[in-house]
């Protein structure tokens, strides 16, 4: 479970992700700071069209800049795209399960370097370095079970 976001948590995550777009020779804008911060706020999936509106409240960006922006990050290791929600989380830094609810925009982020070695293993069979291993499992979270049983 991810322990509550903290301001120091915020200044490391925003060095990381300036580092990470130094090394490409990009820069962080005020408006990649502010997706950033849109995408650290929260503890869902963040697709364009809730990313847009989160935006909106404090300012102007367009919905193409916006899209960039999330491709962005996902280029440069900072965001990681959960293609069955067709949306984007803060991309884990370790070995990582991520149990995406199929009802909610809710996603777990459980780090599991305990697995480092099997994935390692694993995928040396097949001549192939891993870099970062995350693996979704999709289905229903606690809050949405809870729901479904009550209702
Ligand atoms: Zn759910």
């Amino acid at each position: 479970m991810s322990p509550a976001n903290t301001l120091t948590d915020w200044q490391r995550l925003e060095d990381l992700a300036t580092a990470a777009f130094g090394r490409v020779g990009k820069s962080m804008t005020e408006q990649r700071r502010a997706v950033l911060l849109a995408m650290w706020s929260t503890k869902s999936v963040m697709t364009l069209e809730t990313m847009s509106a989160s935006l909106d409240v404090y300012h102007t960006a367009s919905r193409s800049s916006v899209a960039r922006a999330l491709v962005d990050f996902t280029d440069v290791g900072i965001f990681r795209r959960i293609e069955t929600r067709s949306g984007y989380i803060l991309a884990p830094t370790r070995t990582a399960i991520l149990l995406v609810c199929r009802s909610c925009p809710s996603v777990v982020i459980v780090e599991m370097t305990a697995l480092d070695t099997e994935f390692a293993s694993l995928a040396s069979s097949y001549e192939f370095r891993v870099k970062l291993a995350a693996v979704e499992i999709v289905g229903t979270c606690a809050d949405c079970t809870r729901q479904i049983s009550i209702g």
